[in-house]
């Protein structure tokens, strides 16, 4: 490879401990969810780092932060671009890592083309996608990328406390009008490429530095309903009885085996159970399961979500109560570029790293994106697998191998 160019680690460190102090709370998190001053704080102190380096930004009509470095070769301007980047958004009492590292080093991966003064065939652009943690919109600024909103959709949508997305962002200083033309033109975009942390224990496990992930997967959920019959707790036998509650807790009982038998990757979750007439001395007669379910792979996800139904079905029976099924795949499958996944293979054996390749069980920008170009992500490992909490964590060393695949996949995609 001759000489490789590399991060400059003691930079991209002392970035993540900056932006790693801003909306520190008292339970010890981060809290800089979107549009609030936090995270204005966090967006002022990007504008700093990126002026600071010479880097200009664009912010789009959602608030996406797209910043390019001055042009060595006019000529590439125009031509497809690279994007990498991630977010800077947390969810309340977050960690210093989910997004924050994507972010910081696709930053320091531009700082370092630039000052070199690389010439490469296509531009490399930095990216901080707005909203990723959904505070009002699940990965609200690639999906404004990716398809766009419609007015009528920006006025409906609410935040997790209840206050509305349009009073939010035009007191951030948003721009209605412009919120509606942020759907970007495909042809703009040769590829794009996400590092992040794992946010579970799988490379750990394997003892691991790198991970190649292979899609992301995609997401059902909706909810179950049984009814039943309430009557007395007292003079009502337990033989005959029609306990809505009863059956909806063997639904949740068989979780693991449903998930066990699609195999590797599938997940089921129930997050909330409600119970009336929820009172401690009558038997639950209607009872609502929320049910969360995903696997990387489209087929599967569909006989995940049939095992689920005919498991309620089933147990609702063998109960004697009603049940209602009402889920749905929301989010599909993403599956991430195979030369992308070659190229961060081959960049991590170059450095003498390990890796193993991977599906990833959360969501991410990346989806939105690979609808758009060829999207890869890079993971580095997650201690002890602790994500969205204060524990988050990431030794630093993973932070800079990363960071340096991150580069050597950046400068192979814009050709060097
Ligand atoms: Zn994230």
């Amino acid at each position: 490879m001759g000489s490789v160019l590399s991060v400059n680690a003691q930079r991209l460190v002392a970035d993540l401990e900056a932006l790693g102090q801003i909306g520190r709370v008292a339970a010890g998190g981060l809290s800089r969810t979107s549009f609030s001053a936090t995270d204005t704080e966090a967006r002022n102190w990007y504008f700093e780092r990126c002026a600071e380096a010479g880097l200009t930004v664009v912010v789009d009509g959602l608030g996406n932060l797209i910043v390019s470095s001055p042009d060595v070769v006019p000529e590439t301007t125009d031509r497809p671009a690279v994007w990498s980047g991630s977010h800077i958004d947390t969810v309340p009492n977050g960690g210093q890592f989910d997004g924050a590292l994507g972010a910081i080093a696709a930053l320091e991966c531009l700082r370092r083309i630039h000052e070199e003064g690389i010439v490469l065939e296509r531009p490399v652009r930095s990216i901080v996608y707005t909203d990723e943690e959904g505070s009002y919109a699940h990965l609200l600024g690639s999906s404004a990328l990716a398809r766009g909103y419609s007015l009528a959709e920006l006025e409906a949508m609410n935040g997790r406390d209840g206050d509305r997305f349009v009073d939010a962002f035009t007191a951030a200083g948003g721009n209605l009008d412009a919120a509606t033309r942020t759907k970007i033109d495909p042809a703009t975009l040769h590829a794009t490429v996400e590092l992040h942390i794992e946010q579970g224990p799988t490379l750990e496990n394997l003892g691991h530095e790198i991970g190649v992930v292979t899609g992301i997967v995609g997401l059902g959920g909706g909810s179950v309903t049984f009814r039943g019959r309430a009557d007395h707790a007292g003079t009502t036998p337990m033989l005959g009885r029609k306990d809505a509650l009863v059956a909806a807790g063997a639904l949740v009982v068989a979780f693991p085996d449903l998930a066990a038998r699609i195999g590797d990757g599938a997940v089921i979750t129930s997050g909330v159970i409600s119970v009336e007439p929820g009172s401690a001395n009558v038997i639950p007669e209607l009872v609502h399961v929320t049910v969360d379910f995903r696997h990387p792979d489209a087929n599967q996800l569909a006989a995940l979500e049939a095992e689920i139904r005919g498991a309620a079905r089933a147990i609702a029976d063998q109960y004697g109560v009603d049940v209602s099924i009402d889920l749905e795949p929301s989010i599909p499958p993403a599956p991430l570029n195979q030369g992308i996944q070659d190229l961060i293979a081959a960049a991590a054996a170059a450095r003498g790293l390990s890796s193993s390749c991977l599906p990833s069980g959360a969501g991410h920008d990346s989806q939105n994106m690979a609808t758009l170009a060829p999207t890869g992500m890079i993971f580095v490992p997650s201690i002890d697998g602790r994500s969205h909490c204060p524990q988050e964590n990431t030794s630093w060393i993973d932070v800079e191998n990363g960071a340096n695949v991150l580069l050597d996949t950046l400068i192979q995609l814009a050709g060097s």
